[in-house]
């Protein structure tokens, strides 16, 4: 194992509803692959993530359910958890932002923040109710959007436009609670300066010259028009803001992508002290040489280029004010922002709301795992919005998955099974032996820099490509017209299950499941991919339990290299297919339910 650590850093789900396939196709899936493929290549990888489940969606939701936002936080939560884990995602952890820990992490970083003088009080409007005198929480004032005209538009963000707004924006402000005009008064908030980072985002962003150039463009345009941003909000559902005279107070509490944010290093600090370790954390996050790769969808890069850095520098003390890093230690920045594009579904946006959507659990209870992994690797918004359509993951699972990939696993398996029982023993090998087994083995090195370098469209499609070469020597071999040839045709199968062999480490961080099934067809015994499972916990501070994803992921036999077939005579079974063909009913059928569900 090298002494190279990496942290994968996972876009945090949103905690109001069940994630559905744009989402994962977004953070999930890229993330797990990366971080599977560095784990094979013997690198120390921290995958960590959780729900976000602060702010106002959660409290709109649980308004209009009659029950408390915690209760909407605890029923999604456990809901996310089981999809990811059922999509084979390895988090390390997978935990939640309404822990005791993540409050006390969140806060740390507020007074830190504070100390160096990059969050500083000032006095703003604020609204209140005329007739009660109380605050009114920015989600119960409604108004017209002063940036795209929509007038429903509530006084944190509107929904039509998805600006973040502050109440005083509103043009015709109302009070959701009794429909007056909320007065507005001078009250304190706190704000993060962001001008006090121009330099030293501008600098650090310099450095960063493998990222994608849309992300990196996108950031570096963000650093033309700092402005100094809210830091706490007037909501009741959130960490609250750790300060005498504000610290009890109900109607004041930091604003939820502050927080969340944080999650990347509160999960880690959680992880380390359930690993018995406490600080094996700052293995992760203070060795200057390791490095952290931050997974989203497009819509959240200023959080993770902006926002999350602009706190760490302030942290640190490495803002254009200076300062000294707070009690926790300098804390290292993203090494990489990894941002994916959006996934459309049959030529429309996602819409929960207009049901214009598949929800993963959904998805999950018809299809295999690895056939929604296999489909987001290969044709997912890697690099451009892409289009979702039935008909495309149809296609892609019958001619390439099952066709192309478990008809060569197939054939070769049953062909031996059938003729030896068994790992047959190799004769000498010809020169077409040689140059698929050179093939396969040679794949490890271009396909893992391609996978290093998050190109992964075109590490599976190099992987597959490797699958086309193998399929063909079988083809040209064909072993079945051998009989006459026992000794030749036992070389042919061994040079194709070892050649299996290689395709499958190839194929292990994006398909896990069907590596592990392939793994014992071909002998093998023991784990080769290791699954993440559910845990349940109890928090490490207040005692209320909740499930946690986490995994002992180094367990795995898998590592990024050709390994040598099990031994000769080792016992084959004849095979099950390890992947299902999808009739044609069921594009009409999906398409169907799509438009049932949306009318
Ligand atoms: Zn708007």
């Amino acid at each position: 194992m090298s002494d190279r650590h990496i942290l994968t850093a996972v876009a945090w789900p949103y905690a109001n509803g069940p994630r559905h396939i744009g989402h994962v196709s977004g953070f999930g899936v890229p993330s797990d692959v990366f971080s599977r493929y560095h784990r094979m290549a013997g690198d120390r990888v921290l995958m960590v993530s959780g729900t976000d489940e602060h702010g106002t969606p959660i409290t709109v939701a649980a308004d209009a359910e009659g029950i408390t936002p915690r209760q909407i936080a605890d029923r999604n939560n456990r809901i996310i958890v089981g999809d990811l884990q059922s999509l084979g995602l390895s988090y390390d952890l997978f935990t939640r932002t309404t822990t005791a820990n993540h409050a006390a992490v969140s806060q740390e970083i507020f007074l830190g923040l504070l100390k160096n003088g990059y969050v500083f009080p000032k006095t703003t409007l604020g609204a209140i109710s005329p007739s009660t005198g109380r605050t009114l929480p920015d989600r119960y004032i409604e108004g017209t959007c002063p940036i795209c005209g929509y007038d429903g538009a509530r006084g944190d963000q509107c929904d039509n436009c998805g600006n973040q707004l502050d109440p005083i924006d509103l043009i015709n402000p109302v009070s959701k609670i009794n429909g007056e005009t909320p007065k507005f008064v001078e009250e304190e908030h706190y704000f993060l300066d962001l001008p006090a980072f121009t330099r030293a985002l501008g600098d650090w962003l310099a450095t960063r010259k493998s990222w994608r150039p849309n992300v990196l463009n996108f950031s570096v345009n963000l650093l033309e028009d700092l402005k100094p941003r809210s830091y706490t909000r007037d909501i009741d559902w959130g960490v609250p803001v750790p300060l005498d005279g504000w610290r009890d107070r109900p109607d004041k509490r930091i604003y939820v992508w502050f927080d969340a944010v944080v999650g990347y290093l509160s999960a880690s600090i959680e992880w380390a002290r359930r690993s018995g370790d406490p600080d094996a954390w700052r293995q992760w996050w203070q060795t200057p040489e390791s490095d952290a790769y931050y997974f989203m969808g497009k819509d959240n890069i200023v959080f993770h280029s902006e926002i999350w850095p602009a706190q760490l520098l302030g942290y640190n003390g490495e803002g254009d004010k200076g300062g000294a890093a707070g009690s926790l230690g300098r804390l290292n920045l993203p090494t990489e922002v990894v941002s994916s594009e959006f996934l459309t579904m049959e030529g429309r946006k996602f819409s929960s709301s207009r049901q214009i959507v598949i929800y993963v659990r959904d998805f999950l209870a018809r299809y295999d795992a690895d056939a929604l992994r296999y489909f987001i690797a290969v044709a997912g918004p890697e690099n451009q919005d892409t289009d979702f359509t039935w008909s495309e993951f149809r296609r892609r699972n019958n001619d390439e998955l099952v066709a192309g990939w478990g008809n060569l696993v197939n054939r070769s398996v049953s062909m031996a099974a059938k003729n030896v029982g068994a790992v047959p023993t190799p004769g000498e090998l010809t020169d077409d032996d040689r140059t698929l087994l050179a093939t396969t083995s040679g794949a490890f090195g271009p396909i893992g820099d391609l996978l290093s370098r998050n190109r992964q469209k075109a590490a599976i499609g190099e992987a597959m490509r490797v699958v086309g070469e193998a399929n063909k020597y079988l083809s040209d071999q064909a072993p079945w017209k051998l009989k006459e040839d026992p000794a030749r045709r036992d070389t042919v199968l061994h040079t194709a299950l070892q050649a299996i062999k290689d395709c499958n480490a190839l194929l292990t961080p994006f398909l896990p499941h069907s590596a592990q099934q392939v793994h014992e067809l071909l002998g093998g015994t023991g784990t080769w991919s290791v699954a993440p499972r559910i845990d349940e916990v109890t928090d490490l501070d207040d005692g209320s339990p909740y499930p946690i994803i986490t995994g002992d992921y180094e367990q795995g036999q898998a590592v990024w290299a050709s390994t040598p077939l099990a031994a000769p005579g080792t016992p084959l079974a004849p095979p099950k297919p390890i992947f299902t063909k999808l009739d044609e009913s069921v594009v009409a059928d999906e398409i169907r339910r799509l438009e049932d569900d949306g009318a």
